[in-house]
């Protein structure tokens, strides 16, 4: 019997185990990560596969750090980007709960430098982001790189393995619910995981089996905007006027054909474009390395289409899916198609790819056409974005500017929460990060440990 059972070992779990050891260090917890430990995870795509080979648990996204591992671990130390938690709880907690979590990945070996801080240096930009219908949202940025996000995860993990039970390499299959309060759950190992207080942090990974096991348990759902785009790559010196002070900036723009919103998402100044498998669906993601010899020429940044549903609707990770599938029906996998060719509607092939200034970071995309792949409505929202954003960056509009498909956020169904991320229905039943639809970033999803991890603990 432990105090505490956890879901997943991403920032939201991670952190949630790290505060309840502060305040309750003679507690008894479990985390249950059903991927690997982090020094023994591998995307096979990273290590030089030509072709991502789908599996069954993706290195990428599966194991100790969750998706944050191999991410490009910036933290965005702001409410405004990367998650919800403001609708759970006045800003100021939530800027206070930001300021804690990043002192604890500073404690555990982040880096000092904190981008976009001087707000003279970048009011330029600002303006000229206004003159072109763009609205700037910009954001101090702790960035770690890849390399030093594996390196503070792997303290981490260091430190609660003397601290906690941590089961790796098992999944949690199904919760124990006894008169509406949660008692545990099974595992895929065949245990019995009993504990008085459960805490689900499955990412997006696990999305998809979190809402299945919430429908069983009626624990309702309610469907947040889907977010749908390409990732896109173009030579870093065209984004430097924004990158070289911002590392990270949102920009949002309102598509003049439909009005829906389009905003750049994860923005990876001279990164690489990286392919995700969500159980056997390919989609695309990206991150940079923060050594200067491991730097790409080239940045990438991804493009979101936010659409909100009405009733009946209510699948939008299906939907999300349903896209995604296409791409890869077609491609085989990922898709990449340069901008010239999506305007002059011919597919791009290999030689044409070849023939231009830009060499493609994710060499095993398949070059084909997006246009049969994105609805039309969220296809034409993605080009004008592209002209508003040539305006205040002057070649993002190239003909040579790649696109890669496609790029879906698989948080769009948001679990009916408590302002204390306690399920509505279940007692003692949390959720948190990603896969609950209540962050979308490193910072976010980790703060939302802390804040359960202090419910709890104050209960
Ligand atoms: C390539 C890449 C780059 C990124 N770059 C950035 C960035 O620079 N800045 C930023 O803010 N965000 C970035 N992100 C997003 C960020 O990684 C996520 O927002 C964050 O990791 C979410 O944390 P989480 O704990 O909610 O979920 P995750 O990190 O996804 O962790 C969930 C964990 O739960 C495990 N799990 C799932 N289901 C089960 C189950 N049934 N039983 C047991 N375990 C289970 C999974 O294996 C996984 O390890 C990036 C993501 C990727 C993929």
């Amino acid at each position: 019997m432990y105090n505490v059972a956890i879901v997943g070992a991403g920032p939201a779990g991670i952190f949630t185990a790290l505060e309840i050891m502060k305040l309750r260090p003679q507690w008894k917890v479990v985390l249950v990560e059903k991927g690997p430990k982090i020094e023994k995870r591998k995307c096979l795509l990273r290590e030089g596969y030509e072709k991502c080979p789908g599996c069954k648990k993706c290195g990428l996204l599966c194991g100790w750090g969750g998706a944050g591992a191999f991410s490009d671990g910036k933290l965005t130390l702001t409410p405004d980007v990367g998650g919800h938690l403001v609708d759970y709880m006045p800003r100021k907690k939530v800027e206070d709960l930001i300021a804690y979590t990043d002192s604890v990945y500073l404690d555990f070996g982040a880096t000092d430098e904190v981008f976009g801080l001087n707000r003279e240096a970048f009011a330029d930009l600002e303006r000229q982001a206004t003159l072109a219908e763009l609205k700037l949202v910009h954001s101090p940025v702790r960035h770690l790189g890849t390399e030093r996000s594996l390196g503070v995860l792997k303290s981490m993990q260091d430190y609660l393995d003397k601290k906690i039970t941590i089961l790796n390499d098992v999944s949690a299959t199904s919760l124990i619910v006894e008169n509406e309060q949660v008692k545990g759950f099974l595992t895929s190992d065949n245990q019995q995981i009993r504990a008085e207080y459960v805490v689900i942090a499955p990412g997006r990974e696990g999305a998809d089996w979190l809402t299945k096991e919430f429908d069983k348990n009626k624990i309702g759902m309610v469907s947040n905007a889907v977010d749908v785009g390409v990732r896109v790559e173009l030579p870093a010196p065209v984004f430097e006027p924004i990158t070289e002070k911002l590392y990270e900036s949102k920009l949002i723009y309102h598509s003049p054909s439909f009005g829906d919103e389009v905003r750049t998402f994860c923005m990876n100044p001279y990164g690489e474009v990286v392919a995700e498998n969500y159980n056997g669906i390919a989609t695309v993601n990206g991150h940079s390395y923060g050594e200067a010899d491991k730097r790409t020429r080239n940045t990438n940044f991804a493009l979101l289409v936010s659409e909100k549903f009405t009733e009946p609707f209510k699948e939008p990770i299906a939907y999300g899916q349903h896209i995604a599938r296409l791409a890869n029906m077609l491609a085989g996998g990922i898709l990449v198609q340069r901008f010239g060719d999506l305007l002059d509607g011919r597919r791009s092939t290999p030689e044409r790819i070849k023939a231009s200034t830009l060499v493609p970071t994710l060499g095993c995309a398949t070059p084909g056409d997006l246009s049969l792949v994105l609805p039309y409505r969220q296809m034409t929202s993605i080009i004008e974005m592209l002209y508003a954003l040539d305006k205040i960056a002057p070649g993002t509009a190239s003909r040579y500017t790649l696109l890669y498909g496609v790029e879906v956020k698989f948080y769009s169904a948001r679990v009916k929460l408590t302002n204390d991320l306690e399920t509505e229905g279940v007692k003692n039943l949390y959720t948190i990060g990603d896969g609950a639809g209540v962050t979308r970033g490193l910072i976010q999803a980790s703060a939302s440990g802390v804040h359960v991890a202090r419910i709890i603990c104050g209960k």
